[in-house]
């Protein structure tokens, strides 16, 4: 399997479509998921290609450890979380549907599930918790 220039996280990372940015280093960039499954649902990407945990390298995987590790403990304080979920999903039969390795972090709350995948969250509720984010990772 090889790396499709043309996925949707990759015209993320050229510009070519909007994305709302929470956090963005020289190896890293990180989003708002716009279907979340909990509020604050966001996702880290490497900003070199590659398909998934497969064709990784471990400076990538390494760097964006790194960003979720920031992200999520920003996830914490700026939704009040108890906990905090983390997927990646690997080739079509592992569940993935973008072609360009992203990790999601969910912020949780205990007893609340998250929500179903592919439903469109609402772009101004979307935004205000990029904002807590982006507050949160200041602090
Ligand atoms: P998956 O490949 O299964 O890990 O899922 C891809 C994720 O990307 C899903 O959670 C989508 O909601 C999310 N997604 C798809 N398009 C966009 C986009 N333009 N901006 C932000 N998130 C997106």
């Amino acid at each position: 399997m090889s790396y499709d220039d043309d996925n949707i996280f990759a015209k993320i990372l050229r510009g070519e479509i909007p994305s709302m940015k929470v956090f963005e280093d020289g190896e890293t960039f990180a989003f708002m998921d716009i279907m979340p499954r909990s509020p604050g649902h966001c996702l880290v990407i490497p900003k070199t290609p590659c398909r998934n945990i497969l064709d990784a390298s471990p400076a990538q995987l390494s760097a964006c450890m790194a960003t979720v590790h920031k992200l999520a403990n920003a996830a914490m304080t700026a939704f009040e979380a108890d906990g905090i979920t983390l997927q990646q999903f690997s080739e079509e039969a592992g569940g993935q549907e973008v072609f360009h390795l992203h990790f999601h972090i969910l912020p949780r709350h205990a007893g609340v599930r998250p929500g179903p995948p592919g439903i469109q969250g609402d772009m101004d509720e979307i935004k205000a918790n990029a904002q807590k984010l982006i507050a949160a990772l200041g602090e």
